[in-house]
């Protein structure tokens, strides 16, 4: 196998592996016996190949996690688990290079997003969340029943949890979810997405070289069907936490109501970005191209739906579409590729089926709309204009680099708010205004848990991350996080 330049000898040790499942510590063969092969999108050639799990692996795992969670993950002090999650931490900065290499070759994401961004902070997420192990307890009470009593809360793990990830940012989508649960004092069964195991199971073996004990991380690599499912089923996981389609979001509800698990989901969006016409217009040009373009679109908060008033509207177009020409599509670990390929053959067969049907259904091509070459999966930047309501491309996620621009007059700001919210989604938006008055009055009114005011991305661990409406249930990173792998316990003492 030949291997591209940029790969380090660590990163190409770890993509020669005979990859195996990870349970109770031990590098497990799949009951299957099956593995997969795994792409690299740049160039559509094999890299590696990973086990391929069913359900009986899942069972193991649960055994395996339902046994750490009583035994050695709940009786390490709360200080220990945080020096456990900062030495995680620090190791994953030791081995950056060779994470952010193999993310980059098994995602498509440029080199260095990878390096400066999701590695460095996968490792601010550990540190973030392994701080909370020693202060998140729970509260006392002012009691006005009869009488004399001493209540208290105790904020106890849920237990086992099976947490399934897409393939769009494999590091982060893991730690996202892994951090938390391990600063809760939870044990964690987790299926990377078939496309983009690699990461996560090195992760994996850094997990366990921090002193994480065995049985407390197991990664069950393999498909939704039967992995997902089973982990989604399981009457041993008492949580199951999901990233991905809203499609498989339902699946995993209706699954996860046998045992009443509980279930948080983050499933993505269509998420509006607002230009007023006060607003710094070449920064506000800059980020709309960032937040479409960044990762090919494959990002759940990206900013696909663009509004920009009438009087700026060609000024912010003509500098979004120039961008988009101009921006460097390449192999992710090719020196100064800015924008990678999207993941598979067959999310590029989606995008571009999107792009053809938006101008079937009356939208204007204003840049790009093609495939590039015929090796690898990319995608030229494409903007739509002229698209409306009704339109697949305005109503659903696409998950690539294909932005739907629209322009408002002065209507007053309820109407436009109505136009922004009228989604089924609600995950993110950015407001660009000078204006402190339209730019509060628009963030109260915009349906979405993510408000940026003036950037289009907040990416720092302490920020709630989720959605309204059908963008999920419950939030990540932040304190939030937390409460979503906690369960609080009223104790009432009547004294006598
Ligand atoms: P997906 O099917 O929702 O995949 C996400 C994860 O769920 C993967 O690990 C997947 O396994 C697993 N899964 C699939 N079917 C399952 C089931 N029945 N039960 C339990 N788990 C199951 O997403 P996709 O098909 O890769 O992408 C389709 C579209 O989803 C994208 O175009 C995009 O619109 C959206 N998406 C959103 C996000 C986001 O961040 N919100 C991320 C990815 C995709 P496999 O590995 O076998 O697929
Ligand atoms: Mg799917």
């Amino acid at each position: 196998m030949t291997y591209h330049p940029a790969l380090s000898e660590a990163a190409k040790a770890f993509l020669k592996c005979e990859h195996q499942l990870l349970i109770d510590g031990n590098k497990v063969e799949p009951s299957s016996g099956k593995r997969t092969d795994i792409i690299d999108p740049g160039t559509g050639n094999v890299i590696s190949t990973a086990a391929e799990a069913n359900s009986a692996d899942v069972d193991k795992a649960v055994a395996a996690a339902r046994r750490a969670f009583e035994g050695p993950w709940r009786q390490i002090k709360p200080a220990e688990r945080t020096r456990i999650m900062f030495r995680f931490a620090e190791l994953i900065e030791e081995h950056a290079d060779e994470l952010a290499e193999l993310e980059s070759i098994n995602s498509g994401k440029p080199l260095v997003f990878c390096r400066n961004g999701d590695v460095v902070g996968i490792a601010e997420m550990l540190r973030y969340m392994g701080g909370w192990t020693t202060k998140m307890g729970g509260d006392t009470h002012n009691i006005s029943l009869p009488g004399e009593w001493h209540t208290y809360t105790l904020r106890e793990p849920v237990g086992v949890v099976g947490q399934i990830i897409p393939w769009n940012f494999p590091l982060n989508m893991a730690m996202w979810k892994i951090a938390p649960a391990l600063a809760a004092g939870c044990t964690i069964v987790m299926k990377p997405a078939v496309q983009t195991p690699l990461t996560a199971l090195r992760i994996g073996e850094l997990a366990l070289e921090a002193g994480v004990p065995p049985g407390v991380l197991n990664l069950v690599t393999g498909r939704g069907d039967p992995v997902g499912e089973a982990i989604a089923a399981h009457p041993g996981i008492d949580k199951v936490a999901f990233t991905g389609s809203t499609e498989v979001g339902r699946r995993i509800t209706q699954a996860a109501t046998g045992n009443l698990k509980r279930v948080s989901l983050e499933l993505g969006g269509k998420s509006p970005v607002i230009i007023f016409p006060d607003a710094d217009l070449e920064a506000a040009a800059a980020a709309v191209s960032s937040s479409i373009f960044f990762h090919a679109g494959q990002v759940c908060a990206a900013g696909s739906r663009l509004y920009v008033h009438e009087r700026a509207f060609d000024q912010v177009m003509e500098a979004v579409a120039k961008r988009a020409r101009e921006i460097r599509v390449g192999h992710g670990l090719d020196q100064g590729t800015e924008m990678g390929p999207v993941i598979s053959q067959q999310q590029l067969e989606r995008v571009t089926r999107y792009i053809q049907s938006g101008q079937e259904e009356g939208a204007t091509l204003f840049a790009g709309g093609n495939r590039i070459g015929d090796q690898g999966y990319f995608v030229q930047p494409t903007v739509l204009t002229d698209t409306k309501p009704g339109m697949a491309v305005h109503d659903e996620e696409i998950f690539g680099p294909v932005l739907c621009a629209m322009k408002f007059g002065d209507d007053d700001i309820e109407q436009l708010a109505a136009s922004a919210n009228a989604s089924p989604y609600g995950l993110a938006s950015s407001i660009w205004t000078r204006d402190l008055n339209v730019a509060h009055k628009m963030a109260s009114r915009l349906q979405a848990g993510i408000v940026n005011i003036n950037t289009h991305s907040s990416p720092d661990a302490t920020l709630p991350y989720g959605g309204y409406k059908q963008s999920g249930w419950g939030r990540e990173r932040g304190f939030d996080a937390i409460e979503m792998y906690t369960e609080v316990k009223a104790v009432a003492v009547k004294l006598s």
